[in-house]
């Protein structure tokens, strides 16, 4: 069940630190973290100078900002799958046998 792994860790990664819901414009500031651009702004209110990330507390300059889209349809795409996944069956591993080569 490695995709449901994968899957899992993706959605883990989909979250905004601020918000812990799945990320709404996406943002990614300096140090590399994803934020909902409203979770930033809202941040960023309270401080007079400078910004800290919420996660690894660098200081980040406001300019630097960049809208991850990839990252937004990543997301929506990670809904899909979780979706589409519920319902996923059991395999069955017995269905199979190999026939012998005959020469
Ligand atoms: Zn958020
Ligand atoms: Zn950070």
């Amino acid at each position: 069940m490695e995709v449901l792994a994968a899957l899992t860790r993706l959605q883990e990664e989909t979250k905004c630190p601020i918000c812990l819901d799945n990320l709404k414009d996406p943002i990614t500031i300096d140090c590399g973290h994803n934020f909902c651009r409203s979770c930033i702004q809202q941040s960023q209110a309270d401080l007079q100078e400078g910004f800290r990330c919420p996660v690894c507390r660098q200081q980040c300059d406001e300019g630097h900002y960049k809208i991850n889209t990839q990252l937004g349809r990543m997301i929506e795409t990670a809904k899909l799958l979780h979706l589409s996944g519920r319902k996923r069956k059991r395999q069955n591993h017995q269905g199979h046998y190999l026939r012998p080569i005959q020469e």
